[in-house]
C-alpha cells in the first residue's frame, strides 16, 4: 500500500442540484494519521462513504498506491475498514456475538475468527464487557465496540468517522491513545473529528474542507506554521467554528 491519492473528486447526490464535493484533491500517505476537518455539512462523511465504496458516482480519480482504489477493493475487500459515525452493531446481541457476527460476514472463521475477536476486544479494552448486551453499554464502551468491529480484519486503510463523538474525556483519552497506536506499519488512517485538540494531538497531516472544497491541506506543522493554532486557522478559513 502507498499513498491514498484523490484527484479532482466531485460528487452530487442523485436528484440534488448542489455539488457536495467539488474537485477534492488530497494525498494521504501511509504510516500516519490524516485529519479531515470541516464544519457540519462540509462533505466529510460523503467523502469517507465514497472511499469506503458505499457511495457510487463520484467523478475524478482515487488510487491506493499505484492502483485504482476500486481495484484494490475488488481484489482485497478487507484491506479497507470503516468505523462509522453511527453505532454499527446489533444492540440485542452481546459484544462477543457482535464481534463474531461481523467477523464471520467478513469471511473470518474457526481459529482465525476466535483469534481476531480476542485481539480486537483486547485492543479496544472491551474484554470485560464481552458478555454484555451491546445496547446496554455506556457511550464510551459502545464507541470502543464500534472500533473493535472495524479492526477485526486488520485493514490497511482505516476510515474513522468521528470515532470519539459523545465519549467522556477519560474514555476519549484512551480511544485516542489506541488510535494513535494503530498508525505506522504501512497503515493509512483518515480521521474526522469535531474536537480540534484531538486532531492536533494525534494527526500528522490535516485538511480543512468546507462546501466540498479543500481550503488547506498539508503537514500539521506546516499549515499552522505562522504560530496560529489549528482552531484559529479553521475559523479564519471557514469563518465558522467547528461546532457551527
Ligand atoms: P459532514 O460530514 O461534513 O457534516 P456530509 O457529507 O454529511 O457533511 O454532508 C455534505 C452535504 O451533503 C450536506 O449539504 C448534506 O445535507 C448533504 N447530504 C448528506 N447526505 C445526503 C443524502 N443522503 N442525500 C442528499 N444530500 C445529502
Amino acid at each position: 500500500m502507498g499513498t491514498l491519492n484523490l484527484e479532482s473528486v466531485s460528487f452530487r447526490y442523485p436528484g440534488r442540484g448542489e455539488t457536495v464535493l467539488d474537485k477534492v484533491s488530497l494525498a494521504i500517505p501511509a504510516g500516519g494519521i490524516f485529519g479531515l476537518l470541516g464544519p457540519n455539512g462540509a462533505g466529510k462523511t460523503t467523502l469517507i462513504s465514497i472511499l469506503a465504496g458505499q457511495l457510487r458516482g463520484a467523478t475524478g480519480s482515487i488510487s491506493a498506491g499505484d492502483e485504482p482504489l476500486e481495484g484494490l477493493r475488488r481484489r482485497r475487500p478487507h484491506s479497507l475498514g470503516l468505523v462509522p459515525q453511527e453505532y454499527a452493531f446489533y444492540p440485542m446481541l452481546t459484544c462477543a456475538e457482535n464481534l463474531r457476527f461481523f467477523g464471520a460476514v467478513q469471511d473470518l472463521a474457526g481459529a482465525r475468527l476466535r483469534e481476531r475477536v480476542a485481539a480486537a476486544a483486547r485492543f479496544a479494552r472491551i474484554e470485560s464487557a464481552l458478555s454484555r448486551r451491546a445496547g446496554r453499554l455506556s457511550g464510551g464502551l459502545k464507541r470502543r465496540l464500534n472500533l473493535a468491529i472495524g479492526l477485526l480484519v486488520e485493514p490497511e486503510i482505516l476510515l474513522l468517522d468521528e470515532p470519539t463523538a459523545g465519549v467522556d474525556p477519560q474514555a476519549r483519552a484512551f480511544l485516542l491513545e489506541s488510535i494513535r497506536s494503530l498508525a505506522g506499519a504501512g497503515r493509512t488512517i483518515l480521521y474526522t473529528s469535531h474536537y480540534m485538540e484531538e486532531v492536533e494531538a494525534i494527526c500528522d497531516r490535516v485538511a480543512i474542507i468546507d462546501h466540498g472544497r479543500v481550503l488547506v491541506s498539508g503537514a500539521l506543522s506546516e499549515v499552522t506554521r505562522d504560530g496560529s493554532g489549528l482552531q484559529e486557522l479553521f475559523m479564519q478559513l471557514t469563518h465558522r467554528s467547528l461546532r457551527d
